[in-house]
This record gives C-alpha cells, sequence and structure tokens, in this order.
C-alpha cells in the first residue's frame, strides 16, 4: 500500500490517507489536488473500500476518464472500472436513466441540447402569442438555466418574488409563464434539457426517500474535484447524498473559482465548513508544476484580489526563466510571433508540438493563431468550441459568398435560402429540388425561374427578392474586392443584423465571429501579397479559393503531436510545458464586458490566475497594438494585470523595450480622441513600461478612419478605443 502514496508530501499524504469523515483540501495551482484525490481513490480501495460504492464528480470527462485510468494502473488491477467517476451531468445523467420513471419521465428520455431548447422555447412563445423578438430563445434559455441552477424549478418560480421582480425589472415579465410552458413542453416530450439533469436529480433525492437511501447506501464515499465551481443545486445534492455517511472529500481552490456567471459560488467552501463539523481541513502549499518565476508571478497578481482564503504556494522547482512579454502591431502579427516562437522552440530546445498550449480569454481570438500556425504547417488542435470557419455562423456567411461566387454550388444555397427566416419553408425548398431533379437542372435556376412553378403568392415574392438580391451582389463581383462584396452581404440579407440583436452571451459571440470573419476579409484584401504569389487578385473567387484550402486542412489528428489551443475556461486544471496567452490587452482580458463590478473583475484576475498557473516552464503573454474587432480598428492598451506583476521576474525585450520607434503611437488617433481616451497619460505609462511598439513594415489605417460600413451607425463620434468600460457596441441599434 505503502507504494500508492510514495512521494506524496506531508499534507498530501495525511490527505490521500484520511478514510472516514468530511476532508476538505483548499489548495493552490499545481499544489496537487488532483493527484491526491486521485491517490485517495486508489488508497481507499486498497484498504477495501469497493469501488462500487465511491463516487468521483471531475470538472470534464476527459478528467474523469484520465483519473480512472490512473487509478487502474495504480492498483494493477480492472477494479477502477467500477467507480463512479465523471462530471455532474454525465452522472446524473446515468442515475437518471434508472430512476427517471419515479418522476414520470420515461427511463429513456431524451436530452435536449441548447439547440433543441431553444427551439422548444421559441415555439412556446409563439404559442403564448408573446414576441419572440422580445423573447429571445436565446435570452430565456439564459434565463432559465440560471433559474435551474439556483435551484428555482417552475413551480418555486411562482412563490420567489425576488426572481419575479428581477424579471419584470428587465421588462420581461412572461418569464415565469414561459418557463411552466417550456418545463410542460419538455416533461411532455420526455425530455430532459442540461439543467434539468441536476434539477431532476435533486427533485429525485428530495422527493423520494427510498431512492434516496438507495444512493447514499451506494456512494458512501464522494469525491469533487474543482469544488470552488460549483452552484447551489449541485452542492444540495451532494449534502443529501452524504448526509448518510458524511465520507465527503471537496478540493477546490477559491483562487481559480471562475464560473460564476454560469451560477458557481466560493460560498459552496465557506458553507462546507458549516454544514459539516468535523471537517478535516488540508493545506497543501507545495507547487510542483511550476518554474519559481512563473509561480510568483501567479501569487503576487493573485493578491490584489480581496478576500481570498490566505496561501501561501511556493515550490522546489528551478528558477526558470523570466516571464515574457510580447508586443505587436497587430492581432494577425502575434498569431505569427506565436507560430514563429514554437517553431524556434522546438529546434533548440527539443520541444514537441504537444507541450504547447496556446490560451485566450475568448474564442473569437482563436482565427489569427490558428491561420499563422497553419500557415508554418505546425499541427494545432482546437479544444472545446469549433474552428473558427466551422462555427455555423460563419459558415452561414460564407454560403452567402459561394453562392454569390457559383450560383451551382446547392449545398451552400440551401443553407441561406431561408437564412435569416424569409418564409422559404421546408416544403418549398423540397418541391424546388424535385424540380430541379426531374428536369436536370440546378436548384438556383428553379428559384430564378420560380414563376414557372406555381409557387404560392407569398412564396414566390420571397424567393424573387432573394434572387434579386443574390444577383445585385454579383454585379460587384467585376470590379469589387472580396471584403467589398462581404460588407454589402452583412449589410443587405439581415443576417449581421440578426446577430446584433441577440444580445445574450452566446449571441454576442455569434456576432463578433462573424465580425471577426469581415475583418479577416478585409484584412487579406488589404494584405500587399497573397499566398500563392497571385498579387493583386483580391476578388471574391480568389479569396474563397484560398478559404477553402484552409477549410480543407487535415484535422484528423487525434492524440497526436498537436498545439493545443483552447480559452482559459477550458484549460482548468490542466498542464503544458511551455504556455502562450494571447490578447493580454483591456477590454479583452479583463473583459469588456466584465469589469463594471469589483467581482466582475476579480473573477478575470482568477481567470487569469488560472492562466499563468498552466505553464510549467516557459511562459509568453502576448499583447496587440491594434485589433479589428467589431469592424473597427481598435486600440487596446495592455492590460492592467501586466502591471500588477512583479518587475523582477518579466522580461520586456520582446515588449519592443529595444526597438526604434519609428512607428509611435502615431496610429492612435488625433490628439483629440487621445484626451477623450486619457491616452495622454496611460499610453505614455504604456509606452514607458513596454517601450515604444515595434517597428512596423506598412501604416495601419489611423483609428477613426476607414470604417467598414457594415457596423450600425454609432450615436455619437466613434470611440474606437475600447475603454474601460467596455462600451465597444453602439447603444442605439
Ligand atoms: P490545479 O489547481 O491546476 O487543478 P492541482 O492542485 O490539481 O492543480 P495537480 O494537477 O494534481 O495539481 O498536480 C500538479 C503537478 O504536480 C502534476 O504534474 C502532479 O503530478 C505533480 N505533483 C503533485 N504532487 C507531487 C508530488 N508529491 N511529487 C511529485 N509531483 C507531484
Ligand atoms: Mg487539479
Amino acid at each position: 500500500m505503502q507504494h500508492l502514496v510514495k512521494g506524496l508530501n506531508e499534507q498530501q499524504l495525511a490527505a490521500a490517507t484520511h478514510i472516514n469523515g468530511p476532508l476538505m483540501i483548499v489548495a493552490g495551482a499545481g499544489s496537487g489536488k488532483t493527484k491526491v484525490l486521485t491517490t485517495r481513490i486508489a488508497y481507499l480501495m486498497a484498504n477495501g473500500i469497493d469501488a462500487f460504492n465511491i463516487l468521483a464528480l471531475t470538472f470534464t470527462n476527459k478528467a474523469a476518464h484520465e483519473m480512472k485510468e490512473r487509478i487502474g494502473k495504480m492498483l494493477g488491477s480492472n477494479e477502477a472500472r467500477n467507480l463512479y467517476v465523471g462530471t455532474f451531468h454525465s452522472v446524473f445523467a446515468r442515475i437518471l436513466r434508472a430512476e427517471a420513471h419515479q418522476l414520470g419521465y420515461p427511463n429513456s428520455f431524451t436530452i435536449y441540447d441548447s439547440d433543441d431548447a431553444r427551439s422548444v422555447i421559441k415555439t412556446v412563445v409563439n404559442e403564448l402569442n408573446l414576441d419572440d423578438k422580445h423573447y429571445k430563445p436565446n435570452i430565456v434559455n439564459s434565463r432559465i438555466s440560471a433559474l435551474k441552477n439556483a435551484l428555482i424549478g417552475p413551480a418555486d418560480y411562482l412563490n420567489n418574488r425576488a426572481a419575479q421582480e428581477e424579471d419584470t425589472r428587465a421588462n420581461r415579465p412572461a418569464i415565469g409563464q414561459i418557463y411552466q410552458s417550456y418545463a410542460a413542453r419538455c416533461f411532455k416530450n420526455g425530455a430532459m434539457d442540461f439543467d434539468d439533469l441536476l434539477l431532476k436529480m435533486h427533485e429525485l433525492l428530495k422527493n423520494f426517500p427510498p431512492v434516496l437511501h438507495k444512493y447514499q447506501h451506494k456512494f458512501k464515499y464522494i469525491m469533487i474535484d474543482e469544488y470552488q465551481d460549483t452552484n447551489p443545486v449541485q452542492y444540495e445534492i451532494t449534502k443529501l447524498l452524504a448526509a448518510a455517511n458524511e465520507n465527503i472529500c471537496v478540493v477546490g481552490d477559491d483562487a481559480q473559482s471562475i464560473y460564476s456567471f454560469r451560477g458557481a459560488t466560493i460560498e459552496n467552501i465557506l458553507q462546507f465548513q458549516k454544514d459539516y463539523e468535523d471537517v478535516k481541513v488540508v493545506k497543501l502549499e507545495q507547487n510542483y508544476r511550476s518554474t519559481k518565476s512563473i509561480l510568483h508571478v501567479a501569487n503576487h497578481v493573485i493578491k490584489n484580489n480581496t478576500g481570498q482564503i490566505a496561501k501561501d504556494l511556493w515550490t522546489d522547482n528551478a528558477g526558470g526563466e523570466k516571464i515574457k512579454l510580447v508586443r505587436t502591431m497587430t492581432d494577425n502579427e502575434e498569431g505569427k510571433f506565436v507560430a514563429d516562437t514554437i517553431k524556434e522552440q522546438k529546434l533548440r530546445n527539443h520541444y514537441t508540438n504537444k507541450d504547447f498550449a496556446i490560451l485566450y480569454r475568448t474564442n473569437s481570438q482563436s482565427r489569427a493563431f490558428e491561420e499563422s500556425l497553419r500557415r508554418m504547417g505546425i499541427a494545432y488542435k482546437i479544444f472545446g468550441g469549433l474552428s473558427f470557419y466551422q462555427r455555423k455562423e460563419v459558415k452561414d456567411f460564407i454560403a452567402y459568398l459561394r453562392v454569390i461566387a457559383n450560383t451551382r454550388d446547392e449545398e451552400a444555397l440551401k443553407r441561406i435560402i431561408n437564412y435569416p427566416v424569409r418564409g422559404i419553408g421546408k416544403t418549398t425548398i423540397e418541391r424546388a429540388v424535385i424540380v430541379a431533379n426531374e428536369q436536370n437542372i440546378t436548384l438556383w435556376e428553379v428559384f430564378s425561374a420560380a414563376g414557372a412553378y406555381g409557387f404560392k403568392a407569398s412564396t414566390l415574392e420571397s424567393i424573387t427578392n432573394f434572387v434579386t438580391m443574390i444577383r445585385y451582389f454579383q454585379t460587384m463581383l467585376t470590379d469589387k474586392n472580396a471584403s467589398d462584396v462581404a460588407v454589402q452581404v452583412g449589410k443587405h440579407t439581415g443576417l449581421v443584423k440578426e446577430l446584433f440583436a441577440d444580445k445574450s452571451v452566446e449571441g454576442l459571440a455569434r456576432y463578433e465571429n462573424v465580425q471577426e470573419l469581415m475583418n479577416s476579409i478585409k484584412e487579406w484584401t488589404e494584405s500587399p501579397d497573397s499566398e500563392d504569389g497571385e498579387v493583386n487578385d483580391k476578388s471574391l473567387g480568389a479569396y474563397l479559393q484560398q478559404i477553402t484550402l484552409l477549410t480543407d486542412a487535415d484535422n484528423d489528428k487525434e492524440d497526436s503531436d498537436v498545439v493545443k489551443m483552447m480559452t482559459i475556461h477550458g484549460a482548468k486544471g490542466l498542464e503544458f510545458p511551455v504556455v502562450f496567452v494571447g490578447g493580454v490587452e483591456e477590454s479583452i482580458f479583463p473583459s469588456g464586458m466584465s469589469i463594471n463590478t469589483r467581482e466582475e473583475l476579480e473573477e478575470e484576475r482568477r481567470l487569469f490566475y488560472v492562466a499563468v498557473t498552466r505553464a510549467k516552464t516557459k511562459l509568453w503573454l502576448s499583447f496587440a497594438n491594434s485589433r479589428y474587432r467589431f469592424g473597427n480598428l481598435v486600440q487596446n492598451e495592455p492590460s492592467r494585470f501586466l502591471d500588477e506583476m512583479p518587475e523582477d521576474y518579466i522580461d520586456r525585450s520582446y515588449a519592443g523595450g529595444g526597438a526604434r520607434n519609428q512607428g509611435g503611437f502615431s496610429n492612435m488617433g488625433t490628439a483629440f480622441e487621445r484626451t477623450q481616451r486619457g491616452f495622454g497619460g496611460e499610453a505614455a505609462q504604456a509606452e514607458r513600461r513596454y517601450g515604444p511598439p515595434p517597428a512596423k513594415k506598412t501604416q495601419a489605417p489611423a483609428a477613426g478612419t476607414n470604417k467598414p460600413s457594415y457596423m450600425p451607425p454609432p450615436k455619437q463620434a466613434p470611440v474606437v478605443s475600447h475603454t474601460p468600460s467596455g462600451d465597444f457596441v453602439p447603444s442605439d441599434t
């Protein structure tokens, strides 16, 4: 048994060999929390506790899989396969498959993903004669999700004044009504959405004592990793399950709590100590993951948060290199810098692709990295979230461009003929496809001669309008470049407007992605040289050709040697030898949307702490002077978090410190704009801190000029820089 705990330090050993009674491990990043939890499971099993009686809840399915595998290896047996290990959702779905009939659901209930959920919401909103423009499925879905995670079921809502008042204040008084109908409809369909997996599990345990007893008896030992990110419904479920035996072990780090927007609350850590009086609390203080430099920087920055549980994390690891700050002119250069550096590091230090991770705050930042890695022929994989060009909204937009360039492209045509919705229904499309097949003509030809095929008047009108619009775009093909066409498509199809109107977090991300696509088309048309040497062919056809080559690139790299790209949220619990964190700029990181309150800002800082502590050996933090966002060339200042780093541990030589100031801040707008944005002080300060920006090849257009016209018109003069208020979306549209 000793071999299981070999190499653990004193605190780790105490935690891993604690068998009965509640246990809480609160410790900083890389201190071996997950390792201890894994070891403890093996230790319990080695002490005769049946794997069937152990439940372990992890944050991702991958983590669950790895944990089982590791325990299997430690014990050298197949017993680990009998463990209940998984995410809250997967474990509860499994239990509900056995128990759902108690709640009146079929045990073979369907799980609705968020697309399904939104579709049901749309249906019930319409059935209730409410306006689905006001009660947007996305917004309603997020609200219902929040209610469920706060343990407010549809029936509870009727008695919950606070929740009702919140919705009334938000001018959505019918949320309760929609919530009832939505829940009833899901029930009728025998379906649960993701949040129901938690809510129904709670209902089951609370209202059916025999079921509760059964699972209390089964799960005699319960373990939860990443406890800081559990929400109230998860807290209550595990409390119910653990009530009989109180063998519950939770592991977490309050400094890494980054999911409060999904209802997670650090309160759970504090509450845990109140609920379980004999709790044994273990602190782990030695970090085994990172170099001294990396750890010191992380510790130093997180100290700026108030109200963290005091921790003194240290490491015996090597001092390591300083953390490198990198300043580039643009986001594309940032991507190029990272790709170049990966190539160089591979040559110099014998790293392979899988030693590198590129982390970013939001998915839309992945594009510039993706393109540079592709160009350099470096294999990569984007985790969580689709590759940029696979995203639905990006595909939809590109489908328009494809049809304009080649009307025979039936797949693209089918994709957009009724998107945004213009009253050309499924039956119409099916009929048109049949006609096309019968007459051996293209679908487009059927639509462009629609009058001949007896469609009903309103449908005919919609089809004719669509055809006219596409033909209008086509008139530009001869003398306009790809970007000009794309701008017109954004304007006239209603696609951008529709995305812009959706103010939910997901809606905003979709809008951002389409803007990002348009930015990339603009940049492509403005770039002096093209990849294939065909200088100056900036037509739509040329653009599509190169984009098709990008999308056709090999994407099948299972578990192979690839650079990993993911959001910081997705990197929780993971570690990599070399880490790049991109876009360390004000309004990106911290996010412009998350700096309205101290709580939000502190969550961003925790996210920064998570990002930094993923690195084992080397860490690069990069920021760009300017980047296209929301259709504008914007200048963000370096992130405030960079100011919070201890000077002795950072290397600014990549931040332009040594370069001559050829470009200066001349592209930062007029003196008036600078004063408006407070650049007089901050930019100058930034320049002192980071040195002048590196010399640039071509002068970027002055901020505020050459503004693409696909942005909805702002009310006042455009504020191009992202202000700390994050007010980057004009409010009058
Ligand atoms: P996070 O907060 O990021 O989830 P963590 O506290 O869960 O981190 P682990 O991932 O368990 O930390 O451990 C970090 C690294 O340190 C791992 O590579 C792990 O194998 C190693 N490690 C932990 N404890 C020891 C030890 N006693 N001896 C050697 N290596 C250790
Ligand atoms: Mg961990």
